[in-house]
């Protein structure tokens, strides 16, 4: 309860809803431009990420080590989209800054006799692809060359500048085909026999200029432009219309990034790593970027300007051999590194330039790492004394850590990419074709490795899931059912790759020029949406050192508890391997569709009289009783969680449709008898028909309709719990949960059928057991107080109290309408991923508040999906929840996600 109170208080104040974070204001602003030396690293959703780094950096090393400059705010970039027109005052205030910069650089502008030069650089609040290339060397032109050439005594230097300058600025800012420019360096170099872009002298630099000169000429229909103010308000603007670019657009849809963020642009006094053999320009990371080791990595050339190191024209060298290249300037930087890490208390990734032996910092930001690199940085981080492990803790992605559980792709092997989909469930899976869940269990039964290839899946295919080592299918996202089911069975699945062309009746699938039939290799990386034809390995993961400390740290630091949701042993003892505290959800009907069960379950479905009902119930009783041993067993003592039968009768029948086509085929050929028993299966099914049966006889109604079926469940988990405390001396914490709980009547009498048929075999209520329900309708979220008096516990079913709040069928919207939704910006992500906070959050805080005014000892979970999302899991934090549950495979996710919600909310 104390927690409780807490998270109420804070609560409410840091939930903001999910539209209004971070949008820009529409107003526009008067001061549109900062001065590097003005910002700082908490100005970056103003000045962008780079531009925030760039000044934070300024003041940190020191205005020597970091080249001056300003930055044009990203408001003046949402200013001219919404105008369509340069925001009043803009041109007055980038001159006014450039009239500073020239001062602090004494030099000018466009100065025949020794130009200051800039480079123009995009940089919205996180790092982001389809943005705008960045133009180095502007301020260049036919009069100004030959002063830089002068002015350093370096006339190659010079006319290096000046051809990349005409170079970028064309294909950058005015569109001209980087290929044709390309064509055009190889054409020269062949010309004069050169190999590489450092061996062109003087003369062939000249006759590259003018050649980039004459094409941009040809594609743009007008003279390159000399003048340096006009050159430097093309290239701002340039950077400002690539923001709403197709490119920008699409990577912002995937990564759910708004539009009204914008760019900011940064303009930056040049320094030069092509003056010769003792400049370069690199790239550095403070510790190893793939495994997180302490030695600093990364790559540099010599004689070279920034944007050769990562287009890879050139091969650059390995960081590794800078400090024989340059051991000043590698000294320099090692201790840089060390400084930037211990500022930002993160692992850095920076860029670099030295110019005559002077290094300079371009850039630095927290480096985006696989999970085994951000595990490794945050434990020695820890041991070096740079952070607390709270500290260490939040540095760490949760989401990317479930990789570190499943087999991977061999990191050293090379392959092409056939397509790509959506990352949908991690790890890698090989396996032949299959495209039909059936083909994929006989393949599982003759030990071969399949992966289920279907268009989208579907509640039949689930068996398939479990025989296949992964699921691709080319429909559907995140939240497709086949996303979801892979994540909760920790199958890898790759969905949406919408290039495939799946064609079921003639078994293939196809993709560019490739067709491919059942029975051949394929592997997809369900980390990264990849899918591949060729032939690699795979490797096993290893829970290292490093993570167990994680974890170790993160159950210290957390509050809230973890669950999994499982049904089976196999399961149970996984994720108990991964730290599950309990099971927070155990779904009985999954025990129904086994082979041996489902015949015996369709009899009591078929039953025409309670007697038969009864009859059948007493076969299932058994089965039952030996499943929750086997889980029982595999918990060891620790709570399970059970809810009683939920899904819909007719789920465990044979479609409509197929048994009218068996009937009609039967009255044609079949005998007699068969008839008459489709004929009254048929009748049965159709009596059992619901026009929409997720709203339908299921949950608690099936209880209150046949409640022989929910005590034959309770009378199975009480003598399956006894069995097992006999055997083993332990006893579960048994929790019983009635499932689509409406009304308070309901739970009452389902409360008193648990309650009475467990006394007659010895459990008492309170003592052995408690009996609460899920939450999953809005009706009791709202009257959550009445429902809670007779309840031990509430679990928030958050999946069905989305699809039931929002009015959402999940498997109906999925495709079509959520893409829309996201494309029209009325949702940013899918509300079954990341719990809707405004709607279904609000909901779910009020019933907590409203459940434990009237019980203050009630019990708060959470079993849904969301259970094992860090964004759901931090809002849960803040709700007052007592623990989620989820997936075995998401179990370690959850732990870190509680703990960084734990320590982000006492920070
Ligand atoms: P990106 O976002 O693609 O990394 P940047 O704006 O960081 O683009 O620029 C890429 C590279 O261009 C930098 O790493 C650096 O090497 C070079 N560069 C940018 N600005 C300057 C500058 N003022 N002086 C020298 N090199 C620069
Ligand atoms: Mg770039
Ligand atoms: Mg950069």
């Amino acid at each position: 309860m104390r927690d409780f109170t807490h998270a109420r208080g804070t609560g409410a104040a840091r939930i903001a809803p999910v539209e209004s974070e971070g949008a820009v204001a529409a107003a526009v602003p008067t001061r549109l431009v900062y001065d590097f030396a003005e910002g700082s690293r908490e100005m970056r959703v103003l000045l962008g990420g780079k531009g925030a780094n760039v000044a934070e950096m300024t003041r940190i090393l020191g205005p020597d080590r970091v080249p001056g400059g300003f930055t044009i705010t990203t408001e003046a970039c949402v200013a001219y989209m919404n105008a369509g027109a340069e925001p009043e005052g803009l041109e007055a205030q980038v001159d006014a800054a450039l009239a500073r910069l020239e001062a602090r650089a004494g030099k000018r502008l466009g100065d025949p006799d020794d130009p200051l030069l800039v480079s123009v650089r995009s940089g919205a609040r996180d790092s982001m692809p389809g943005m705008l290339d960045t133009v180095l060397n502007l301020g260049l032109n036919d009069a100004s060359v030959h002063g830089l050439s002068e002015a350093t005594g370096n006339a190659r230097f010079a006319w290096d500048s000046y051809r990349r300058f005409v170079q970028m600025f064309g294909n950058v800012v005015r569109g001209v085909p980087g290929e044709r420019l390309e064509a055009e360096i190889a054409a020269v170099k062949a010309q004069r026999g050169a190999t590489l872009d450092t061996d062109l002298d003087v003369e062939a630099l000249e006759d590259l200029t003018a050649r980039f000169k004459a094409i941009f000429r040809e594609q743009t229909g007008e003279e390159f432009p000399a003048e340096p103010r006009d050159q430097l308000r093309q290239a701002i603007l340039a950077v400002f219309d690539s923001w709403m670019g197709a490119r920008a657009v699409s990577y912002r849809r995937i990564n759910r990034i708004p539009d009204d963020w914008g760019t900011a642009v940064n303009v930056q006094q040049m320094v030069y790593g092509n003056k010769g053999d003792t400049s370069c320009s690199g790239v550095a990371f403070s510790r190893d970027e793939v495994t997180g080791a302490p030695q600093p990595s990364g790559d540099f050339l010599v004689n070279a300007q920034g944007e050769d190191v990562v287009s890879g024209v050139r091969t650059p060298q390995d960081l590794s051999e800078f400090g024989e290249v340059m051991p000043a300037a590698h000294a320099e930087l090692m201790e840089i590194l060390q400084t930037l890490e211990r500022h930002y208390k993160d692992m850095q990734d920076t860029e670099f330039t030295v110019e005559e032996g002077r290094l300079y910092m371009l850039q630095t930001r927290n480096a985006k790492r696989p999970a085994q690199a951000a595990v490794r940085f945050a434990t020695d981080a820890v041991n070096e004394g740079l952070l607390t492990e709270a500290e260490a803790i939040v540095t760490i992605d949760a989401e990317t850590l479930e990789a570190l559980l499943h087999p991977t792709i061999d990191p050293h092997a090379e392959y092409s990419v056939l397509t790509s989909g959506v990352a949908a469930s991690p790890g890698a899976a090989q396996g032949e074709i299959v495209f039909e869940a059936r083909d994929a269990v006989e393949a599982a039964e003759a030990g071969r490795a399949v992966l289920l290839v279907r268009p989208f899946t579907e509640a039949d295919d689930v068996a398939g899931f479990h025989a296949a080592k992964g699921i691709l299918t080319s429909e559907g996202g995140k939240a497709s059912h086949a996303a979801l089911v892979a994540r909760g069975m920790g199958r890898p699945c790759v969905c949406g790759a919408s290039d495939l062309d799946i064609d079921l009746e003639a078994g293939t699938v196809a993709v560019g020029g490739t067709v491919l039939h059942a029975g051949d290799l394929l592997t997809i990386n369900g980390s990264t949406g990849e899918v591949t034809v060729d032939e690699v390995a795979l490797v096993d993961p290893e829970i290292g050192e490093s993570f167990l400390t994680i974890l170790s740290w993160a159950d210290d630091l957390r509050r809230l508890g973890v669950r999994t949701n499982a049904d089976t042993p196999e399961d149970a003892r996984k994720a108990r391997a991964f730290g599950a505290e309990g099971i927070g959800l155990c779904r009985t009907e999954h025990m129904f569709m086994a082979a041996d069960r489902l015949p015996k379950m369709k009899a009591m479905i078929l039953a025409e009289s309670e007697a038969e009902r009864r009859g059948a119930l007493a076969e299932l009783r058994p089965l039952q009783q030996s499943d929750f041993e086997g889980l029982f067993e595999a918990m060891e003592g620790l709570t399970v969680t059970i809810r009683l039968l939920d899904p819909p009768l007719h789920e465990f029948l044979p479609k409509l449709d197929d048994l009218k086509i068996q009937a009609e085929r039967a009255r044609h050929d079949g005998g007699a008898g068969e008839l008459a028993q489709l004929e009254h299966l048929l009748e049965r099914v159709g009596s059992l028909h619901e026009v929409n049966p997720m709203l339908g006889t299921r949950g608690c109604r099936l209880g209150i309709l046949y409640p022989e079926i929910y005590e034959m469940q309770v009378e199975a988990i009480v003598r399956a719990a006894l069995a097992v405390r006999e055997r083993t001396g332990l006893a579960p914490h048994l929790e019983v949960m009635i499932p689509l709980v409406n009304y308070e009547h309901e739970i009452e009498l389902m409360r008193d059928l648990v309650v009475s048929t467990a006394h007659g075999l010895g459990l008492e209520v309170g003592r052995d057991f408690s009996v609460g329900t899920m939450i999953e309708l809005p009706r009791a979220c709202l009257v959550a107080e009445r429902i809670a008096h007779h309840a031990d516990f509430f679990s928030f079913g958050t999946n069905d109290l989305t699809q039931t709040t929002l009015g959402f069928s999940r498997d109906d919207i999925e495709g079509r309408i959520l893409a829309k939704y996201i494309d029209r910006k009325i949702l940013d992500r899918s509300p079954f991923e990341t719990i809707d906070r405004p709607g279904v959050g609000e909901l779910v805080k009020m019933a907590a508040w409203n459940g434990r005014l009237a019980e203050p000892d009630l019990k708060l979970g959470v079993c849904g999906e969301h259970g094992g999302d860090p964004n759901s899991i931090d809002f849960f934090e803040n709700a007052g929840i007592d623990y989620v549950s989820c997936s075995p495979y998401r179990v370690p996710v959850a732990r870190v996600a509680a703990a960084q919600a734990a320590v982000r909310r006492g920070s």
